[in-house]
């Protein structure tokens, strides 16, 4: 039997097997440091060095420009829902949340307890099915900042334009969780973007959060009415070691990226993933009916594929023998049902082509 299975989990999710053997290798020894990485202090050469080496990794391979600020904070995206607000969302002002899944509500929600929102566009009335066009999308000049999801790991849709955002005259927040490192992006159509790690970067316990300076400098005054741990201002003068960062996570992420580097970055990524994805959505098209994806054909995720089945027996028995082929992952979320197969950057293409395999026998054997 494989050593490994094919992990289709939404997150924490499959990492790069050539990573966790380096993680394997350094575990005891690091560069002959005589301890792990997890051992070192937070202010020694040794991990100072992972650090920035994460910093100009992201940096590099997002191409982004000396305006912007990389930040390593922790709580996960769900915490950046809080802190957005509190730094960017002032009394009198409004946010404009776009609605494109469970995410975007939770991130709206928790502005909700600081300041004003609404919603400029919302596919909710027809279960998140799609990604508003941007014709109908409302904005302002007055927002104080439009928020996006760009990947809906739930429901597995997926922003792919983002050209149309140099219109909007506000600025652009995003949360990027699933899909970050996916695909190169237009990173100077945002003023600030967010990712928890534990999908394509690495193990959980990391955020990335990738800010333009001058936007946190705006609301200067603004900030200084909040805790210093929630400021952004802070993390920025104290390069993301105000506080003890999850250096062992850092770590993982920064090996992470040696290796999406490694495989020729994130046009290489996107190339793999449309092949992978292609694969799961074949397999659904040419199933006469018997799967139906939930995502309208447009909005399709690269990274989360999201189908059902006819009936909820069929969606169990599919699930089960699944399982017992060595799949890991596959349950919807729980508030959609359904199959999910989350494909992240690390998951191989071989995984999707037994998976494709299987689904066309099991419609076969099935419709
Ligand atoms: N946003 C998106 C798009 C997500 O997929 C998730 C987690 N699945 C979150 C936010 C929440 O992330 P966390 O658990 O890191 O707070």
């Amino acid at each position: 039997p494989r050593e490994r299975i094919h992990n289709f989990n939404a997150g924490p999710a499959a990492l790069p097997e050539s990573v966790l053997r380096v993680a394997q290798d350094e575990l005891l020894n690091y560069k002959q440091t005589g301890m792990s990485i997890m051992e070192h202090s937070h202010r020694g050469n040794s991990y100072e060095q992972v650090h920035e080496e994460a910093k100009t990794l992201i940096k590099e391979l997002m191409n982004i420009d000396d305006r912007y600020e990389v930040l390593f904070l922790q709580g996960g995206a769900s915490h950046q829902f809080a802190m957005i607000p509190y730094n960017f969302l002032k009394r009198g002002t409004r946010a404009n949340y776009v609605l494109t899944g469970s995410w975007s509500e939770k991130a709206k929600k928790e502005a909700n307890y600081i300041g004003q929102t609404y919603s400029g566009a919302s596919s909710k009335a027809d279960h998140y099915t799609y990604i508003p066009a941007f014709d109908t999308i409302k904005t302002s000049k007055d927002d104080a900042y439009v928020h996006l999801t760009s990947n809906n790991t739930i429901y597995g849709t997926a922003w792919k334009d983002y050209e149309p955002l140099k219109e909007w005259n506000a600025p652009v927040f995003a949360d990027m969780s699933s899909d970050i490192f996916s695909r190169p992006i237009p990173v100077d159509h945002f003023d600030l973007i967010y990712a928890g790690a534990q999908k394509n970067l690495g193990p959980s316990g990391v955020t990335v959060v990738i800010v333009k300076r001058d936007l946190v400098e705006r609301f200067t005054e603004h900030a200084e009415q909040l805790p210093a741990i929630m400021r952004y201002q802070t993390h920025i003068e104290g390069n993301s070691l105000y506080n003890t960062p999850p250096t062992f996570a850092i770590y993982m992420m920064k090996t992470v990226l040696t290796w999406i580097k490694e495989q020729g970055g994130l046009e290489e990524m996107k190339r793999r993933n449309e092949q992978k994805a292609a694969l799961l959505y074949h397999a659904i098209d040419e199933s006469n009916g018997f799967y139906k994806g939930h995502s309208d054909n447009a909005s399709r995720s690269l990274m989360n594929v999201t189908w059902m089945l006819p009936t909820e027996e069929l969606t169990k028995q599919f699930l089960t023998e699944a399982s017992e082929k060595l799949f890991s992952g596959l349950n919807g979320h729980r508030s959609v049902g359904g199959v999910r197969a989350s494909i992240y950057n690390a998951v191989p293409m071989e995984s999707c082509e037994v998976l494709q395999n299987f689904m066309d026998e099991f419609a076969k054997k099935h419709r």
